[in-house]
């Protein structure tokens, strides 16, 4: 059987096209290995069964010489993404038995490009959470070590690639969900510059923040799943084409550390010694690694996590038991919204439907949310002026490796803080990439460390490029 660990997409594609493996072969491996090892992992939520049939039409053009950049290649998907006439969840039980009704812009241009979907993967209800223990369908467990969590909320992704039951997956990321699990497993995450992906048909978190993006295990593969997902889409108005974004200069090779952000207090000490042999690792490869201010950074969280839960509670409100999913009857038409809801949502879910609200209400509205969009402001004008400086601002991923499953999980704060690094590429819209960038070794585990590299607004192709030269990747 292929190994799908030593496989990346690319590799896939030369044996594909050479005829080393059929398209039905491969997709073979990867269900075998989701039934040997899924049942500890719990990446999966489905496998699909159209998925062994669309590989024998994926091996027919490949015979006929067609030539597409993910022919033949199984993609998961993370279950908040529309794929037509199958189940999407959002992994939550509100929509446990909901079907799609039409394909998301990102499936579409998959299906385009040749790949065939496998499956939907496990993730954080509704995308909220950052450990995947959020799920309504049970927790996923981290393939390196299943006592801890692979990170979330695209945990399931994360942890089906990095298991090898796939050579690629889709993730989306609202705070942080595809760069964080990609450093807890070891891969790479890039979330593109907002409005670069259609968000058409994914089920919104929060819909000024949401973007969709590849996990995967090289920067190569995160820019061939990126390439054939970007682009405008008359489906989404925030899609904004290339001359949309500021001007572009040259890559100098200079990268920004907000110094005094990446030392804070709450990063762990194997972190910030990984962060130095990062900052390292750059200057050798003939980059300037200077200090920058970014003052208004460390409000990022509270701005996040304000903005994100006042989107969030809007977004939920069409769960209402008549137009998608669950309906649980009660005594009248209020009656049944509220026990639907109740019913149907978890606990993470319902509060931030009720801190989202909070900071919406009338008396409130001001002292949270219009401060939340100011400092945002703030937040941005800042890194524009830094990108006028530097190409890339670089901070670790994440404030610690993977955490113990059921560690965090009763402190939702502790939580929260997790995303400190991640939040602030979607709150100023710009492109991240998470890079594996080495190991904290407890118990003679290797549990894989990541490091997050940010891009002025449509500057991909600099996150691509930093990224290969420090993976080592032509
Ligand atoms: N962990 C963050 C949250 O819970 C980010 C989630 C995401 O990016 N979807 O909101």
């Amino acid at each position: 059987m292929i190994d799908l660990n030593s496989l990346t997409i690319s590799s896939a594609r030369e044996a594909l096209k050479a005829r080393k493996f059929s398209a039905r072969e491969l997709m073979e491996a990867s269900i075998q290995t989701i039934k040997d090892k899924d049942s500890d992992i719990h990446a999966f939520l489905e496998v699909f069964e159209d998925a062994l049939g669309l590989a024998d039409e994926a091996d027919k053009k490949i015979k006929e010489g067609v030539d597409l950049p993910l022919l033949g290649v199984p993609i998961a998907l993370k279950d908040n993404m529309l794929v037509s006439g199958h189940k999407v969840s959002a992994g939550s039980k509100i929509l446990e038995n909901f079907t799609a009704p039409i394909d998301s812009t990102a499936v579409r241009k998959l299906k385009d490009a040749g790949a065939i979907i496998i499956g939907r993967t496990n993730m954080d209800e509704f995308a909220m959470g950052s450990s995947t223990e959020n799920s309504s369908y049970g927790p996923t467990k981290n393939p390196i070590d299943p006592t801890r969590v692979p990170g979330g909320s695209s945990g399931g992704s994360a942890a089906a690639v990095a298991s090898g039951m796939v050579i690629g997956a889709l993730g989306s990321d609202t705070g942080g969900s595809i760069r964080q699990p990609a450093a807890f497993c070891g891969l790479v995450g890039l979330k593109p510059t907002y409005g670069r992906v259609s968000r058409s048909g994914l089920i919104a978190y929060g819909s000024s923040l949401d973007q969709i993006g590849p996990l995967v295990k090289t920067v190569s593969d995160a820019e061939i799943l990126y390439d054939v997902l970007k682009g405008q889409d008359p489906m989404d108005s925030t899609t904004i084409g290339d001359q949309s974004y500021p001007k572009k200069k040259d890559f100098k090779k200079i990268i920004g550390v907000p110094r005094s952000f990446v030392e804070s207090e709450g990063v762990s000490p194997e972190i910030k010694k990984n962060f130095q042999e990062t900052e390292k690792r750059f200057r050798d490869l003939g980059y300037e690694v200077r200090d920058i201010e970014l003052e208004h950074l460390r409000f990022s969280l509270s701005v996040y996590y304000i903005v994100a839960l006042a989107e969030s509670s809007s977004n939920l409100a069409r769960f209402d038991g008549v137009k998608y999913g669950l309906h649980v009857d009660g005594d009248n038409g209020i009656d049944d919204y509220f026990k639907t809801r109740g019913a149907g949502f978890g606990q993470e879910v319902r509060r931030r439907i009720i801190l989202g609200t909070y900071v919406l209400s009338s008396g409130y509205y001001d002292e949270y949310y219009n401060t939340a969009l100011k400092v945002r402001k703030l937040i941005t004008d800042e890194f524009r002026k830094v990108f006028m400086e530097v190409d890339l601002i670089l901070t670790p991923t994440t404030p610690t490796s993977a955490w113990k499953m059921g560690e965090k999980s009763t402190s939702p704060l502790e939580m929260y803080l997790e995303d400190i690094f991640t939040v602030p590429a979607n709150t100023t819209g710009c492109p991240a990439i998470s890079l594996p960038s080495g190991h904290e070794e407890i118990n003679q585990i290797k549990l894989p460390l990541g490091i997050e590299l940010t891009a002025d607004l449509g500057r991909e192709d600099n996150l691509l490029k930093a990224g290969k030269e420090f993976l080592g990747e032509k």
